[in-house]
């Protein structure tokens, strides 16, 4: 891939929010979102999130994608958990140009505004890898 990729997200859209696939939470996502919220750890995870042996993920409510989008947008935007802040540098997107392209088709923001530089693409694409070992094996 080129020297860098642009990215800036466009207001009011929540397209990556209403893609299928589940919303993988680390230990501390699932602190800080319940704070947030101002539950406990325990209530909020007995309420929204599935715990397997292995790994943490949002339940999906029937009618929507996420429990937590609205209309303007992520209701818990400032906690929210590490894939949706760092999406779209996911490593399979940072490290394939076709798959860049092929997410593009949604996000509408991908192509858009500063150039970010590459290295700093991939210190994110780490960060997602990093925080979901279950997902980047
Ligand atoms: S799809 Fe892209 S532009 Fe739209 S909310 Fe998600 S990141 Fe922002």
């Amino acid at each position: 891939m080129g020297e860098g990729l642009r990215f800036q997200c466009q207001p009011g859209c929540t397209a990556c929010c209403e893609q299928k696939g589940y919303v993988y939470l680390t230990e501390a996502d699932l602190v800080r979102a319940a704070t947030f919220a101002g539950m406990t750890a325990r209530a909020f995870e007995r309420k929204y999130v599935y715990r397997t042996a292995k790994q943490l993920r949002l339940r999906v409510p029937r009618q929507a994608q996420c429990h937590f989008l609205r209309d303007g947008g992520c209701s818990i935007h400032p906690a929210k958990p590490t894939q949706c802040r760092i999406f779209p540098f996911w490593p399979e997107q940072v490290e394939s140009k076709q798959e860049w392209k092929k997410t593009a088709q949604y996000c509408p923001g991908m192509g858009q505004g500063p150039l970010i530089q590459i290295e700093l693409a991939r210190e994110q694409a780490r960060e997602m890898r990093e925080a979901y070992p279950e997902q980047y094996r």
